[in-house]
């Protein structure tokens, strides 16, 4: 669907021009979500209150139009495990229905201190576990280029909130790819910024150290615009990194001949037997045509590509299985009516409040935790871990970008990875790696499949350098 609007700036000249203004705007954005309320994007909107706030702040920018923040104009949806002081979160389970936030996350009250307006809170797998957005208490959403097939996951509400022109820009979360795979899946652009970069204070967590809010939208500037107003260091969460929020300067703001990049590209992403063999096509042409622009392309080896899920599953099992043992029935959200006594509480408010893939994980994490097998399975996987990131950071330590495919295949029909875990987690290959070494990482689509699906490249950089590879993005997408 073509958007009304493709970027911030083209927003904020329309409002300069008298072209719109947010009342405008959001009515735009309400009748597009109503007109594409059979996709199940959305767990809730925030109608009134969006009218008003347009109001609110049409009125200020008629007052003065200098006073008005950095993010005026800019309609955002927040996927539901991000918290909103006053708004339900329910993390698409049943084991948070009614829950209340009673504070609202960093990011929440930094996009309304530079006054985006959020619409709304949309559909995910539920506590951010899944591939498809369809483990959701509140059923599957649907991918709007075909409807028989999932948005991808976890993060899928927000992939077709930005793919069917109802909000600009979506905040997402990226444990293993949440961000990246649906975006790949529904044709638009899906960022995770380096570990840290963004507070995760407010954020449902899955797998702590992996962790980390993303943003889906449609152009790099937007994306780095959002960025710079919610990046940065954070008292209320230790792992926010100290650093300032990064500044960018895009080619298209100075006119200028793109650097030439130096990208790698792991050879053994392209030749694995799981990758579609129309995505790899698509993604050789793409390569080819940026070594056509003047760029320098990297074959590389990497040996552990094998070891990704395995010590992706592992590591972030185990802290789920912790991070989720606060749903006791006791603190947050749903409590069993047949217990009766406290062991019951637990038991049971958990087994009827927790979906089968949540409940999938508890129990790995909890195996791989516990005494017996912790040496074999966790501390093993951690090892992976190190072996993996430091394997990377050789690799970014010599090249500027490093580029694979975003997923192996387009999106499948529904039912069809949800009813096969191991399928399911297999289907992480490429995502699983920028969260394993904590890098920052985007996918963006560089064609369609023949069967007539979107297809997206990855591209990840060094740590830190989230405004290096925002630029790039600009300099070598379609
Ligand atoms: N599909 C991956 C998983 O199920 C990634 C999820 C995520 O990034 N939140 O763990």
């Amino acid at each position: 669907m073509s958007p009304k609007y493709h970027s911030l700036q083209a927003v904020q000249e329309a409002i300069a021009a008298r072209q719109t203004n947010c009342s405008i705007l959001v009515e735009h954005y309400l009748g597009n979500i109503a007109a594409s309320g059979h996709l199940n994007a959305w767990v809730e909107v925030f109608s009134e209150e969006a009218i008003a706030r347009a109001r609110e702040l049409d009125e200020k920018y008629r007052t003065d139009p200098a006073a008005v923040g950095k993010l005026f104009g800019l309609v955002v949806s927040i996927k539901d495990v991000i918290c909103y002081e006053g708004h339900r979160i329910s993390a698409a389970s049943k084991m948070l229905g009614g829950f209340e936030s009673l504070y609202s996350a960093t990011v929440v009250e930094r996009l309304l201190a530079e006054d985006a307006i959020i619409i709304g809170r949309v559909n995910c797998d539920e506590f951010a576990m899944g591939s498809t957005t369809e483990n959701s208490a509140h059923g599957p959403t649907l991918n709007a280029a075909d409807p028989e097939r999932v948005p991808g996951g976890s993060s899928g509400g927000s992939a077709v909130a930005v793919q069917t022109d109802t909000c600009l820009i979506s905040i997402g979360s990226d444990t293993g790819g949440s961000v990246r795979q649906p975006a790949a899946f529904c044709g638009v652009m899906g960022f995770k910024p380096t570990y840290g970069r963004i507070s995760r204070h407010g954020l449902i967590a899955y797998a702590s150290s992996f962790d980390q809010i993303g943003i889906l939208g449609r152009s790099p500037e937007d994306i780095a615009r959002v960025l710079s107003v919610v990046a940065g260091p954070d008292e209320y969460d230790a792992t926010a990194l100290p650093h300032p929020p990064p500044v960018f300067s895009f080619s298209s703001q100075w006119e200028g001949k793109p650097d030439p990049r130096k990208i790698a590209f792991i050879e053994e992403t392209l030749t694995h037997p799981g990758l579609d063999p129309a995505i790899r096509q698509i993604t050789e042409d793409y390569l080819k045509g940026l070594e056509e622009l003047g760029h320098q392309l990297v074959p590389v080896h990497f040996d552990y590509l094998d070891f990704l899920i395995p010590a992706y599953y592992v590591l972030t099992t185990a802290e789920a299985s912790t991070n989720l043992s606060r749903y006791d029935g006791v603190r947050y959200g749903h409590r069993s009516e047949q217990a009766g006594n406290v062991e019951e509480v637990f038991k049971l408010s958990r087994t009827e409040g927790f979906g089968r893939e949540v409940k999938r994980r508890i129990m790995l994490g909890t195996f791989v935790l516990s005494a017996g097998f912790y040496d074999a399975y966790y501390a093993k996987a951690q090892k992976a871990r190190r072996l993996i990131a430091q394997r990377v950071e050789e690799i970014l330590n010599d090249c500027d970008l490093l580029a694979m495919p975003a997923t192996p295949e387009t999106a499948p029909k529904l039912g069809e990875l949800s009813s096969d875990p191991v399928k399911m987690y297999l289907s992480d290959i490429y995502t699983v790696l920028a969260n394993l070494c904590g890098l920052p990482a985007i996918a963006f689509p560089i064609g369609t499949h023949p069967e007539g699906l979107p297809v997206g490249i990855q591209l990840m950089a060094g740590k830190g350098k989230d405004a290096a590879l925002l630029e790039a993005v600009e300099d070598l997408r379609k």
